[in-house]
């Protein structure tokens, strides 16, 4: 009955995504999923259009009024001007949830790690992919890393509710808060604050250097990991890849109001047209897909018969290795093999089970914003200028700013007055620091506009400003490093 199916998006993407969306419709169709499919154009066509998003605007209503979203990968043409897909669907939808089961099937597919059973939870709409980024001299450019209270929470949450839902005993933070201690340092405040309502479940935290170099070493170790947008991206390709195939994995972008499911690879476009790519990232998607929309039975019939599958030693090329595989098999006839064996539970692996499981509510809270007071203390300037520090030192205290006064110029964050080293080695990107003369005292912004007149007055290019802030009491700017 046409009107009792579930209503999902669908686009079959670039490179090898049309073959492995074709081989997943395949199984979800031999399965008898419900699913009532509503194809939109997405990727290098829609690009090469002129659309710089590569997403036909009318395809947003598909998404809209659908309950989710399968997607295939996308190819990015080369050169700028084009805006990341996928990037642009999970902010665009609030998607801030970007889950990434990385599983060993190890005797089957070989992997230095047969006992891992690794989740990334990775946030989805901040961080360095709000993409905000400057040029700002003849030598520098920079990128802002935006970590928010909201998002970190909702994501944080996200990660212990997933952990609770899904029996899983611990939670990781990864964060590099030893040096970036206000952002990340946020991340990892809210992760122990947010761990304190779970005392069912474990948590920790790691530096993410060498919590990386843990996940690829003894991924065992670790369950569910949460982490901001970068970090996830790479580690979560790293712990796919060394469970056996970054062809593997599947992934749910998750949102309070929509959903996207996709496999974690790329458009392989060298792979492209030969039948020769894995489906199984994108099938593993859609069973990730079938269970958000309460379809559990035939998503654990479809899981259970790939696991079947993997286990015959019917492989593609990716993971097929002598000794341990029994046919090479290409997409479409990996995809029949899977369908053939609907029915079938793992005789080895574990037979999965999502019976009983209810739908994984999504769970962002109110928005509370921290009633804190904020107190204007000073403002850093940053300058282009091929002066040394020596010759804009002298400018800079010869001259009274009055209520404001230097208090430190920095280069890349490395402070070169005062105390500073003639080892030190400069760009032509000055940051100087000016703040209230009796330090803690509140300045005005029309303090601050007579004093950038007076530096542009001097001949100084200012390029950007950076306003400093006491949130009670507290310096919401770091000091410079030296
Ligand atoms: P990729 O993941 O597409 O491929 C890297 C290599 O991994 C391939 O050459 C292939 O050897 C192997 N591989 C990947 N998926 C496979 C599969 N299903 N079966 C067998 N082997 C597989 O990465 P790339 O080459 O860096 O990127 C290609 C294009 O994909 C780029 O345009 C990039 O922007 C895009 N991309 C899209 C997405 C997405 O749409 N979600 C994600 C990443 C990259």
């Amino acid at each position: 009955m046409a009107d009792s199916k579930i209503p999902i998006a669908i686009a079959y993407g670039d490179g090898i995504g049309p073959e492995i969306m074709a081989a997943t419709l395949h199984v979800l169709d031999e399965a008898g999923a419900p699913l009532e499919l509503h194809q939109i154009e997405i990727g290098e066509k829609v690009y090469l259009k002129g659309i710089s998003t590569g997403i036909e605007p009318s395809s947003w209503d598909i998404i809209r009024h659908t309950k989710a979203f399968l997607k295939a990968p996308i190819t990015t043409p080369q050169g700028g001007g084009f805006k990341s897909l996928n990037v642009t669907v999970r902010t665009t939808m609030g998607l801030y949830a970007n889950v990434r089961p990385c599983v060993a099937y190890a005797p089957f597919v070989r992997t230095k790690h047969p006992s891992m059973d690794v989740v990334i939870v990775r946030e989805n709409e901040e961080d360095l992919y709000a993409g905000i980024e400057y040029r700002q001299s003849a030598e520098v450019c920079k990128s802002l890393k935006i970590i928010s209270r909201p998002g970190s929470e909702k994501i944080i949450r996200y990660a212990f509710e997933y952990a609770r839902h899904y029996g899983r005993k611990k939670v990781t933070c990864f964060v590099k808060d030893n040096i970036l201690k206000i952002s990340d340092g946020l991340f990892h405040k809210i992760f122990d604050e947010i761990a304190r309502e779970y005392p069912d479940i474990q948590n920790e935290h790691w530096i993410v250097d060498i919590g990386a170099a843990k996940l690829a070493d003894t991924p065992e170790i670790f369950d569910v990991i949460v982490m901001p947008n970068l970090y996830g991206d790479i580690l979560s390709d790293v712990a796919a890849q060394i469970s056996g195939s970054v062809g593997l994995a599947g992934s749910a972008n998750i949102g309070d109001r929509g959903a996207m499911f996709e496999a974690i690879h790329g458009s392989a476009p060298r792979r492209a047209g030969q039948n020769v790519a894995n489906p199984s990232g994108l099938l593993l998607a859609s069973i990730m897909l079938l269970i958000h929309v309460g379809e559990t039975a035939t998503a654990e019939r479809i899981h259970n018969a790939w696991l079947s599958t993997l286990e015959e030693g019917i492989h593609t090329y990716d993971i097929f290795k002598e000794g341990v595989s029994k046919v090479k098999v290409g997409t479409r006839e990996f995809a029949s093999a899977v369908a053939k064996n609907l029915g079938k539970k793992p005789q080895n692996l574990p037979v999965v089970s999502y019976q009983g499981s209810k739908k994984f509510a999504t769970l962002s809270g109110p928005r509370v914003i921290p009633d804190v007071k904020r107190q204007l203390v000073g403002v850093d300037v940053f300058l282009q200028s091929t002066d040394t520090a020596e010759a804009l030192l002298k400018h800079a205290a010869a001259h009274a700013w009055e209520p404001l006064k230097l208090h430190m110029i920095s280069n890349r964050g490395a402070r070169v007055w005062p105390e500073g080293h003639p080892e030190t080695s400069c760009v032509d990107q000055w940051r100087l620091r000016f703040m209230h003369k009796d330090k803690t005292s509140t300045v005005t912004h029309a303090e601050i506009f007579k004093m950038l007149h007076e530096i542009t007055e001097h001949g100084y290019d200012i390029i950007a400003l950076e306003n400093l802030y006491l949130f009670d009491g507290t310096p919401g700017f770091s000091a410079p490093e030296g």
